[in-house]
């Protein structure tokens, strides 16, 4: 992968990184049960984490939102951690290169898609 590339990457994982903990934040501002959650803008992140498909949110779970942004953060940790160690756009399990247009809308994969299909049929 080129340079500029790899830069282009490590610029969103970290503008993405950012975003979401300040949304951590704001969830453990929260008081539970407090009644000013709009100003949180919940649903938007939650569609947001949606749109980017690395999640499923699924409604039968019980999963908390904040599971969901350490999840996310977690995986763009890992990611930057790739960047540094020039394994970035490799497929972690077959080593294939992962498409750009995966990535561009992933940044954070760790699997080309062939592998992320096999991984959710298992
Ligand atoms: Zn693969």
């Amino acid at each position: 992968m080129k340079a500029n590339e790899l830069d282009g990457y490590r610029k969103s994982l970290l503008a993405e990184k950012e975003r979401l903990s300040a949304a951590l934040e704001h969830l453990h501002a929260e008081n539970p049960g407090a009644e000013n959650e709009d100003a949180l803008d919940l649903s938007s992140l939650e569609q947001h984490l949606a749109e980017v498909g690395s999640i499923t949110l699924d409604r039968e779970m019980d999963y908390s939102l904040e599971d969901v942004v350490q999840r996310e953060l977690g995986a763009i940790t890992n990611a930057l951690e790739r960047i540094e160690q020039g394994s970035f756009g490799d497929c972690a399990s077959c080593g294939a290169p992962i498409a750009h247009e995966r990535l561009a809308a992933l940044p954070w994969a760790s699997l080309c898609i062939d592998c992320k299909r096999r991984e959710e049929r298992s």
